[in-house]
């Protein structure tokens, strides 16, 4: 089967899924607006959220976390056509009133098999992760202890790519732990991994 194939048939079964109880209503997020099945980095964040993805269906666009995200993107002149762009749940988790919440542990293991199965079949060489969600995340696919305090920015193994631990971009993580500038300094370790392996 062609990596397209393979990839439009995981599209097809997540848009189906509804194991996760409080998100039976929402579509998950996953299509060609998420990038490139070819990129030269592929970035794994939370969830997609109420005002961004889950309302423009494209992942870190529409929101201020996506304003952010494309203005770090921005400062190391990588394109949204260069990346894949994907989350740790597929679907939206909302709180009670509607407002955006961390999705739980069981629904973060429930969607495992996706993201298990868009690293296998778009085989990234480098990925990033996209706050401490996400880097936990990726440990029911091949364990790691690795955590963001100790190893944001730092270029690492894992399972058979590189790895790079980045922050979150959103406004609450921007004023209160890594500012804009800080997470234009680590974006620059990104540049460095894919520079170090020749796709730029
Ligand atoms: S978050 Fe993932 S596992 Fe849960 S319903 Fe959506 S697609 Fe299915």
């Amino acid at each position: 089967m062609s990596k397209t194939k393979a990839f439009e048939l995981v599209v097809v079964e997540a848009a189906q899924c509804s194991i996760c109880e409080r998100m039976r209503d929402r579509q998950a997020v996953l299509g060609p607006l998420n990038g490139t099945i070819t990129p030269k980095a592929m970035f794994i964040a939370e969830a997609p959220g109420r005002n961004g993805a889950d309302r423009t269906r494209i992942p870190f666009h529409g929101d201020i976390s996506g304003n952010n995200f494309e203005a770090l993107l921005d400062s190391i002149g990588l394109a949204r056509n260069q990346i894949f762009i994907t989350n740790s749940v597929l679907c939206s988790p909302r709180k009670p009133g509607g407002a955006n919440d961390r999705p739980t542990r069981s629904e973060i293991r429930n969607c495992s098999s996706f993201l298990q199965r868009q690293i296998e079949l778009i085989d990234p060489p480098v990925i990033a992760t996209l706050g401490a969600v996400a880097l936990d995340a990726i440990r029911l696919i091949e364990a790691h202890t690795f955590t963001l305090r100790d190893h944001a920015a730092r270029i690492l193994e894992w399972n058979g790519r590189l790895l790079v631990p980045l922050y979150h971009p959103s406004p609450q993580v921007i004023i209160t732990v890594r500012n804009l500038d800080q997470q234009k300094r680590d974006y620059r370790m990104l540049l460095r991994a894919i520079e170090n392996l020749g796709l730029c």
